[in-house]
This record gives C-alpha cells, structure tokens and sequence, in this order.
C-alpha cells in the first residue's frame, strides 16, 4: 500500500490524430474519439480518488502539436478544486473533467491537417510527458517520495522516422524509473512494445475497442506495486526490430557503425553518422579468388 507521503502521478497520453479517427468513425460510429476521452476521464477519476495524494496530467498527442489537456495553462493545479460544482459532484473530479472537455474541443476545432503531416507525435509527447514529471518531481516538499508512471493510449499506426526519438524518450523513462503502459487500439506497435518492455511497463492491445473502460480500470488503474498481485494479460513477444537510418525501415539484420553504433540497411564504406571511414578487405577477396581460378585451370 502506498504510504501518505508517497505521492504517485499518472500521465495519460492520448492518440488524437485526427485522420485515425475520422476512419474510425466511419468503420465503428459506436467507438469514437468522444467515447474514447469518456474512457480517459473514467480512468482519471478513479486515479484521483484512490489516494488523495494522486496526481494526474493528461497530454493529447495530435499531428501538429502535443498539447496539455489537464493541467490546463489557463487553469492552475490548484484553482480547480475551488471551482462550484453545480450537481453535487466532487469538485476535483467536475473541474478536471470540464477541463478536458474543454482543451480537447478548442484543440481539434484550431487545428488543420495538412497533407503530408499525418503521423500522431508520439515521441514528442512522451517528451513532454517527461519533462512533466520532471518538474513535479523538482516541486516536491522534503521527504516526499514521488512514483510516476505514463499510460499511452495509442489509436494511429508507428512512425518509423520518430524511430531515434522514440528510442531516446524510452531510454530517458527508464534512467528516471518511469514505467511506460500501452493500450492500443489498432494495429500493433513495436516502439510501444520495446518501450513497455524496457520500462516495466504493460503492453496490451484490446480485443474490443468498445470496452476500453473496463480495460483501462482492470488493466491500467492498479499501479506496479498492485500488479503483482493480480492475473493480467500474458506478456507479448516484443518485435525488436530496429529502423534502419537511412531509410527509417524496419530490419531484421542490417550493418552496425563500430563507432557511433548507427545502423544501417546497406554496407558503406563511410559511416553517414559519424565519417568514419572504414578499410574494407576487399583486395584479399579478390586475390583469392584469382589463385581458386588458376588452381582451377
Ligand atoms: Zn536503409
Ligand atoms: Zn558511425
């Protein structure tokens, strides 16, 4: 159980990518991004009231911009506790909601998708969720002990060309023991898989869209401490496949710099990277294969 001064902050990063949606719309009109921030706020909610201690950022991770959905900029941590609930809800809980409801709606109204830029900043995001939890953890009082964690609901496809990014974010995560969740909506992420896999985190794509709550609350609420005590989905075999940096694809076996450890999917005798020039035992070969040839004639 978590002691009074150990304070644990989530952060819930959410896909809104907007092409993503607009699909998903179409294919499932019962599963949209409005149903899916219903999810989040559930989730949110439930995390605030377990422990007075909780704290809670979301971050909307969009094409163009990652954007802060709660804390709000306008909105102070502390302002939306004194905020008048009109239905007698707990006014933490109406505040954060009405703030959510709020970003999300001015961010999908200013933002137009321009045709080229249409992957989700998912890197970027998980930066700023970062650098969140970094400036928490600076601003708390003598004693207190702080565990955060991110939680990333993730709904478009993985941008191979955040490969670098992505790697440096989930590197970052586990020098400052942040555990990376994942909840994926579609097709599966190899980034998010390693991320989870490294941090200690949980990976899991939903069967069913439609029950992304009840995930989010069996799955997702508990914390790591929490986890072990419970039977949670099997861990998945992680695709540890690496981008290659010339062309951002996915490879299996490629050539690695012995220098700056870039890698690559075809052999140069320059690394690209670093300079460095490589001497290549090509003239051997060659010799070789000309004595083969005269003991052969
Ligand atoms: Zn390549
Ligand atoms: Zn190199």
């Amino acid at each position: 159980m978590a002691t009074e001064d150990e304070i644990s902050l989530l952060v819930i990063v959410v896909d809104v990518n907007p092409i993503w949606w607009g699909r998903q719309a179409q294919r499932e009109p019962e599963f949209t991004l409005s149903k899916c921030v219903d999810a989040v706020m559930v989730m949110a909610n439930s995390h605030l009231v377990v422990n007075r201690t909780n704290k809670l950022s979301i971050i909307a991770s969009h094409c163009q911009e990652s954007h802060f959905l709660y804390p709000s900029k306008e909105k102070k941590l502390g302002d939306v506790g004194s905020d008048v609930s009109s239905d007698g809800k707990y006014e933490l809980l109406s505040g954060a909601n009405d703030c959510i409801a709020q970003e999300i709606r001015s961010l999908m109204a200013r933002t137009v998708v321009k045709g080229h830029l249409t992957d989700t900043l998912l890197a970027g995001s998980l930066a700023k969720a970062l650098c969140y939890i970094h400036r928490v953890s600076k601003e708390l009082e003598a004693g207190q002990d702080m565990k955060s964690r991110i939680l990333v609901i993730k709904a478009a496809e993985d941008s191979a060309l955040q490969y670098m990014n992505f790697m440096n974010v989930i590197f970052a995560a586990q020098k400052q023991n942040v555990v990376i969740d994942a909840c994926v909506l579609d097709s599966e992420s190899g980034l998010l898989q390693q991320a989870c896999d490294i941090t200690g985190g949980l990976y899991l794509r939903i069967p069913q869209k439609a029950s992304l709550t009840q995930y989010l609350l069996w799955v997702f609420l508990p914390d790591a401490d929490q986890r072990s005590q419970l039977v949670l989905p099997p861990p998945v075999h992680v695709d540890y496949r690496a981008a290659c940096f010339c062309h951002r694809t996915l490879i299996q076996i490629g050539y690695v710099c012995s220098v700056c450890l870039s890698i690559f999917c075809n052999f140069s005798p320059i690394c690209t990277t670093c300079e460095t020039a490589f001497k290549i035992p090509l003239p051997q070969m060659v010799k070789t294969k000309k004595k083969k040839l005269k003991a052969a004639s």
